[in-house]
């Protein structure tokens, strides 16, 4: 049955076992390229999914969250930190500059830095809160006008931009590939791009093409839909 037409008692158990069988299928695909399964970071994609199924999540023992809103993130996580520990936030939306003290407060890791000014924003936040967080570049990898992201001939550029005119802690690079391609060559691109920039996160692949992501050399999966099932409508 999907999750979304569960009782609310059962949705504890659901998200158990979805979270079960990604991790599994996490771990085939990387033992089927002779990587270890525990180089692959589940990131548990929980934008838009109802309190009950994120805490679902937490209380089968999962840590690593995803979010794309900054206002969403931080009423939903104001009231998760304080009950569980080690929680860890990657935020993986598009960033706003007026954003950015929110986004630095709340994210261990920022997925999405695309240009100079949300570098300077962020870098102006974390000095002056104290806080480091880990940073990826987006690339777009597809070439699309309406996605963000860096283009990939323009990525060495920007990272040095946001490493020694910002100070930022860069770790890694992130693709989100056209909806109506095939992601393979995109994930190659990725891999093969944060590889030759010496970067060693690789975040890419979702629901529908995350262990075909682990294949071509993902160290990050965001994964939204697998494990909560549908998301509810924006209001
Ligand atoms: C929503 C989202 C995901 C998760 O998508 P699913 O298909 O639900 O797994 C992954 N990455 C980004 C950037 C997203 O916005």
């Amino acid at each position: 049955m999907p999750i979304n037409e569960l009782p609310d008692s059962e949705t504890h158990r659901a998200v158990a076992a979805n979270l079960d069988s990604v991790g599994n299928a996490i771990a085939a695909a990387a033992r089927a390229v002779n990587r270890e399964p525990e180089d692959v970071r589940l990131i548990a994609v929980s934008k838009s999914q109802p309190m009950e199924r994120v805490r679902a999540a937490l209380m089968a023992g999962h840590r690593v969250f995803g979010e794309n809103r900054v206002q969403e993130a931080s009423e939903r996580w104001a009231e998760l930190r304080p009950e569980f520990s080690g929680i860890e936030l990657h935020f993986i939306g598009h960033l706003q500059s007026n954003k950015a003290a929110e986004a630095v407060a709340l994210f261990d890791v920022i997925h999405s830095i695309d240009r100079p000014k949300i570098a300077g924003a962020i870098a102006g936040e974390a000095r002056r809160q104290s806080r480091r967080p880990t940073c990826l570049l987006q690339i777009n990898t597809g070439g699309e006008s309406q996605k963000s992201g860096v283009a990939p001939r323009d990525a060495a550029q920007l990272l040095a931009v946001c490493r020694d005119e910002h100070g930022l802690t860069m770790s890694g690079l992130m693709c989100i590939p056209p909806v109506d391609e095939e992601p393979s060559p995109h994930f190659a691109l990725l891999a093969d791009l944060a590889n030759r920039l010496n970067l060693p996160m690789v975040s890419m692949g979702m629901s529908g093409d995350y262990e075909i992501a682990i294949r071509l050399g993902a160290t990050h999966v965001r994964v939204g839909t697998a494990i909560f099932g549908r998301r509810e409508p924006r209001q």
